[in-house]
């Protein structure tokens, strides 16, 4: 973890003294032993500070369309980001050439809830390696095995390792092929439709409509979100099982085709409440239907928001 800590801050300072980028948008210590901050370094002293390892949790992609257009962006990205970025770049929210990709092999974002659940939430410190992770509270050491941490969404990561980078730090990942990844889907599928209903009312009735999951998300940027427009209102504001279910039906449909499953929005999640599901079962069709995963290049644009005076099915006119 510290040689790739150490690649990372000497990118970031030749990137920033040699003026190729306006700021790098990476992870440093927080205030806290498991939650790590997001930080912007816009120069090359304070580039020391950045940090990576498994309890960096956010999307940092996100950032794209946070900061101004005009900025000359570094971001230190491993696989779901770089997609993110691409798909963005497809999607005009920031210009290519005003991005720097500096890509990081991932081995997974370490579950935090899990954590506080094993050893509780006295945390004094956190020491991790490829292997392992060891937690000190103040009853004590705790030692694990680093998979058993990994978050759901990571242990079921196609790609852990940057894609089309500007320039890629450490050694690649080893990508084996997620049994988890199928698992999820093929449970959805083998739902009946009162089961599939069933499953998705008992996670949704505990929803607090906090759109922490939106905001963690790279892929929800829109100015306005349908949820918080009022003329027309597409959908009930106030905690209603219908407001609830439009809130997440209609968002899972926005991400058809765009969601990267870095699982952000779950981990974001004050409820613990779990809806990749849907956008993974999408994304699946995609894949079948259309043959495209997003954000592995600059060019396409996701299937359901691309449009063709050629298309074949004339389901509009
Ligand atoms: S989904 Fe998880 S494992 Fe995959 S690149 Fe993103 S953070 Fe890493
Ligand atoms: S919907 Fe969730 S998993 Fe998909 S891109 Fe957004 S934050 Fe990541
Ligand atoms: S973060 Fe969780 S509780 Fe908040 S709106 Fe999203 S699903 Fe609901």
């Amino acid at each position: 973890m510290s040689d790739i800590q150490t690649l990372i801050r000497n990118e970031a300072v030749r990137l920033l003294e040699n003026h190729e980028v306006d700021v790098v948008v990476g992870f440093r210590t927080g205030t806290t032993p498991l939650h790590p901050q997001p930080v912007f370094v816009t120069n090359a002293e304070d580039a020391q500070d950045l940090i990576l390892d498994g309890f960096c949790q956010n999307n940092l992609a996100t950032y794209l369309t946070r900061l101004p257009k005009e900025q000359k962006i570094g971001l230190i990205a491993r696989g779901c980001e770089t997609r993110a970025a691409h798909a963005l770049v497809v999607e005009n929210q920031h210009a290519r050439d005003h991005l720097y990709l500096i890509g990081v092999p991932c081995q997974g974002i370490l579950n935090c809830r899990k954590i506080e659940s094993l050893v509780g939430e006295n945390i004094l410190s956190v020491e991790e390696t490829d292997e392992w992770v060891i937690i000190r509270t103040r009853n004590g050491d705790h030692k694990f095995d680093r998979q058993d941490l990994v978050h759901d969404s990571c242990l079921r990561c196609q790609h852990p390792n940057p894609v089309s980078p500007d320039i890629l730090l450490g050694d690649s990942t080893e990508v084996v092929e997620s049994e988890l990844a199928c698992q999820v889907i093929e449970d959805f599928e083998k739902r009946s439709s009162a089961e599939r209903y069933a499953y998705f009312t008992q996670e949704a009735e505990r929803c607090i409509r906090c759109y922490a999951c939106r905001e963690a998300c790279p892929m929800c940027y829109c100015a306005e979100c349908f949820v918080d427009h009022t003329a027309p209102r597409w959908a009930e504001s106030m905690i209603s099982p219908s407001g609830t279910h439009a809130w997440h039906i209609i968002r899972a449909f926005h991400q058809t085709g765009r969601c990267v499953s870095c699982g952000a929005c779950e981990r974001a999640c004050p409820m613990d409440i779990k809806m990749t599901y849907m956008t993974e079962k999408l994304n699946q069709d995609m894949r079948q239907q259309y043959g495209f995963e997003v954000g592995m290049d600059d060019a396409g644009q996701p299937p359901f928001a691309a449009f063709s005076l050629d298309d074949k099915d004339r389901f509009v006119s």
